[in-house]
């Protein structure tokens, strides 16, 4: 299995509840490796920008809305596999459907304040670390 990076944020719902140091130890758990991260909170055009594929939804506006609502933590993530095992570990978008155990299923509200975002590919990967982070701020390894 190749590495691979994937691209999470712990968004605003997370750090309103006092999550970041849980949500981020079952991902360092579960064998993940930080390359990058900050606490930042993107206004609405930043989060628009990333969400991009989705605004002809019906959702575009609560989430642009909700995803500007506060502070949040993209981090850069690395493994062996890192898109389908990180989708794995948070499960489904709707938090109703996640299985058990998962981070969505633990600890989301609803299907649109779910705690957590994973990239879902290995390109989209590359383009929402490149997103959010410099190349200067990806550290080379973590030894
Ligand atoms: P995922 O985050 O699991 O990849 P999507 O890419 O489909 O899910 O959607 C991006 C985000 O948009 C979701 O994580 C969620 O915050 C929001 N969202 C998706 N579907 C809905 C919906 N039906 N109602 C409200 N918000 C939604
Ligand atoms: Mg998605």
């Amino acid at each position: 299995m190749a590495v691979e990076r994937t691209l999470t944020i712990l968004k605003p719902d997370c750090v309103r509840k006092n999550l970041i140091g849980t949500v981020t130890a079952q991902i360092q758990e579960a064998g993940f490796s930080i390359k990058a991260l900050k606490l930042t909170r993107l206004t609405k055009e930043t989060a628009g920008g990333f969400y991009a594929v989705h605004k002809e939804r019906p959702f575009f506006g609560e989430l642009v809305e909700f995803m500007s609502s506060g502070p949040c933590v993209p981090m850069i993530l690395e493994k062996e596999n890192a898109i389908e095992d990180f989708r794995a570990l948070i499960g489904a978008t709707n938090p109703a459907e996640a299985e058990e155990g998962t981070i969505r299923a633990q600890f989301a509200d609803s299907v649109g304040e779910n705690i957590v975002h994973g990239s879902d590919s290995v390109e989209n990967g590359k383009i929402e670390g490149a997103y959010f982070f410099a190349e200067s701020e990806v550290v080379a390894n973590n030894s």
